[in-house]
């Protein structure tokens, strides 16, 4: 018989080797299975996702150009609560932009990007080059946007939404997503999506997420990494401009607030005011007076030398 110490001491062993064993068995499925797969070819995530949609699971999707923030990260949580699998893209798309200079500077992190993803237990990364998006000989798409692309970014970028048009158009004819997240932050970039849908029968539903603001009020932008001390000091300016053309806004003529706005900007030594427009929010139309009952926004681009911030607030 052994005694009751004895007995005890065995029994403790056996737990502490289960508890060991366990340990080791997660290492080594998450080593088979890692926790996020990270693609690179569109062949491999569509054959992959095939499989879920077989499945019946639900497939949330995220396109963003990286450089990730807690903008993009509430968008992912957002895919992730209301799907089954969460697809985030990182792809920065060459033909969305106008400026050659701003492409090169782009921020690009990817090894970073990949770790905040696994955090937040991201499922599926879709990470392909340029070769993969472009191939050669490829037939250019074509849309119509109508009266959408003739005003801010669409009127100061040139080019811009086609390039977006094109980009968004490829990704989701690859992830087929049940829903895809955008960022209100690029409120046209959502009309311009919901638009690309309605043109090419996509069958996704496009969820506009609130934008995400650093606690001094700066809308949170991969761009606002470039900026250098002194500028990311004053860039919080903006939004209290913003701010408070949202509260006394429509106390004013519309010509006059954006007066006043283009005048306060103007009396920061390190913003340029590309534009202000205020416009009604489900079209864009330029408003030139307040109309009752009508959900007006305000849309803001500064530059600070030769980083380009966007932010719009409503009215
Ligand atoms: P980007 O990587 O800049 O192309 O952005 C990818 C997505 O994240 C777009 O739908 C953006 O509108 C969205 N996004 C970027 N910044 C923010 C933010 N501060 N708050 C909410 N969404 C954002």
């Amino acid at each position: 018989m052994f005694s009751k110490n004895y007995s005890a001491k065995v029994g403790k062993k056996c737990n502490f080797s289960k508890i060991i064993n366990g340990v080791y068995l997660i290492l080594f499925l998450s080593f088979i299975y890692p926790i996020m797969r990270t693609l690179k070819r569109k062949g491999e995530i569509e054959s992959l996702l095939e499989n879920y949609r077989n499945n019946e699971k639900s497939i949330g999707f995220v396109p963003t150009m990286g450089a990730l923030h807690r903008g993009h990260l509430s968008l992912i949580r957002k895919a992730k609560e209301e799907n089954d699998i969460c697809v985030c893209s990182i792809y920065v798309n060459p033909t969305q932009f106008n400026n050659p200079n701003d492409l090169e500077k782009y921020p690009r992190q990817l090894e970073e990007d990949i770790k905040l993803l696994e955090n937040i237990n991201c499922d599926i990364l879709f990470a392909p080059d340029n070769e993969e998006m472009y191939p050669e000989n490829e037939d250019e798409m074509s849309f119509n946007f109508g009266e959408l692309e003739n005003v801010m970014e669409g009127k100061y970028r040139p080019g811009h939404f086609m390039g977006v048009g094109t980009i968004v158009k490829k990704l989701l004819d690859i992830v087929k997503p049940n829903r895809a997240y955008f960022g209100k932050k690029d409120y046209q970039q959502l009309l311009i999506i919901r638009s690309v849908c309605e043109q090419y029968n996509i069958d996704t539903e496009i969820i506009g997420c609130e934008i995400i603001r650093e606690e001094d009020g700066l809308a949170m932008s991969s761009r606002n990494k470039r900026l250098s001390p002194k500028q990311r000091e004053e860039a919080p300016y903006i939004y209290s401009v913003l701010d408070y053309a949202s509260i006394m806004g429509r106390r004013m003529q519309v010509t006059d607030l954006k007066d006043w706005v283009a005048k306060k900007i103007s009396s920061n030594k390190e913003m340029e005011l590309e534009y202000f427009e205020v416009c009604d929010a489900n079209d864009l139309s330029i408003i030139k007076e307040w109309g009752y009952d009508q959900k007006v926004m305000g849309f803001i681009v500064v530059n600070m030398g030769d980083i380009r911030l966007i932010d719009n607030i409503n009215i």
